[in-house]
């Protein structure tokens, strides 16, 4: 028995396998690396390079390994590059979705988590969010997880399998034991931005809008630390394993930070100052996005455990420094 874990080498999914085998599972993890690494795939892991539309490939995976469990990372993110090249994203995430879910449903592995997003909301809502809030993504990424939890809905209503959609707030962190982090490089986020500028990757950066009407008038976000974000995930397989119906739940804190807030937990965590300067607003930006996270933590019992901004950002600038040192390494 094994959990295929696709996406595994990328940022999430590279946390999500070492929770998986700090657990005691086996993981098997289909990548097709493109964004992802091999060194970040923890070396007790099978790591397969491969397409995870291939469904002859995800077929023998599953035969060979036993999976009983797919856990779904794989997939691009980046909003403004969905909005140039949309079919690119329907593809990318919702075709190759379909073609993996399908290989699940013919394989007869009977549980599915998958990696959603809180841009399936839009901006619109009414904060904290709930799940049962109108969906109206406002981007073709949006769109193209929104479509990819329908037909999970549609084909669980349909086949032997449940599922669990886990809709993230904003990610950020690193592996607390500095085994693994966010390592794409021109990364857009903004603790990993703040990161790189307070290390000098970066001559300066910008704080996209101040006149958002917030406290301070820069865009609020609920920063989840990734190490709870993979408990979550092992959390939902738990309780599909033990009959849990399907669920789509939120993974945020249920509070916010503003972009000023964030710039000035990591100026306190890295004890120095760095370049800051304003910017326009940056298009598609929603002046705050916060979870209700009220029914991960009632029905998976997820109890958050780095539920502290200046943990995220010490965890996030830990990994900063350790990409640093294995850089000049590699000269
Ligand atoms: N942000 C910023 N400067 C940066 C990167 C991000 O001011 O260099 C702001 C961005 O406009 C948003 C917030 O930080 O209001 C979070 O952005 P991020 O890209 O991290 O996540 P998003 O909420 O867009 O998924």
């Amino acid at each position: 028995m094994a959990v295929l874990v696709t996406g595994g080498a990328g940022y999430i999914g590279s946390h999500m396998v070492w929770e998986l085998l700090d657990a005691g599972e086996k993981v098997v993890v289909i990548d097709n690396l493109s964004k992802g690494f091999d060194w970040a795939v923890a070396p007790e892991a099978t790591l397969v390079e491969g397409d995870i539309a291939d469904t002859a490939l995800i077929g023998g995976l599953i035969r060979e390994h036993g999976i009983e469990a797919i856990i779904h990372f794989a997939g691009s993110i980046v909003v403004p590059e969905s909005v140039a090249d949309p079919l690119a994203y329907y593809q990318n995430n919702t075709c190759k979705t379909r073609s993996l879910i399908e290989a699940a449903v013919e394989g007869k592995v009977r549980h599915f988590i998958f990696s959603s997003t809180a841009a399936v909301y839009g901006g619109a809502g009414i904060e904290p969010v709930q799940e049962n809030a109108r969906l109206e993504p406002e981007s073709p990424y949006g769109r193209s997880k929104l479509m990819s939890e329908w037909m999970l809905r549609d084909a669980a209503a349909a086949h032997d399998l449940r599922y669990t959609a886990l809709r993230y707030f904003n990610v950020a962190g690193a592996d607390p034991g500095g085994r693994t982090g966010q390592s794409t490089p021109g990364a857009t986020h903004l603790i990993k931005v703040a990161c790189e500028t307070a290390l000098g990757k970066r001559p300066f950066m910008q704080v996209y809008g101040s006149d958002y009407p917030t406290a301070d008038g820069t865009c609020v976000r609920d920063y989840i630390h990734v190490s709870d974000l993979a408990r979550a995930h092992r959390l939902a397989l738990q309780r599909l394993r033990a009959g849990g119906d399907s669920l789509i739940a939120n993974c945020g804190y249920g509070h916010g930070y503003s972009v000023l807030e964030v710039i000035e937990a990591v100026r306190r965590v890295f004890g120095g100052d760095f370049d800051v300067r304003s910017g326009p607003r940056r298009a598609g930006d929603a002046a705050s996005v916060v979870a209700n996270s009220n029914l991960a933590r009632s029905e998976l019992g997820w109890a958050p455990q780095r539920d502290d901004l200046d943990l995220i950002v010490a965890d996030a600038l830990g990994w900063e420094r350790r990409l640093q040192t294995m850089n000049s390494a590699r000269g």
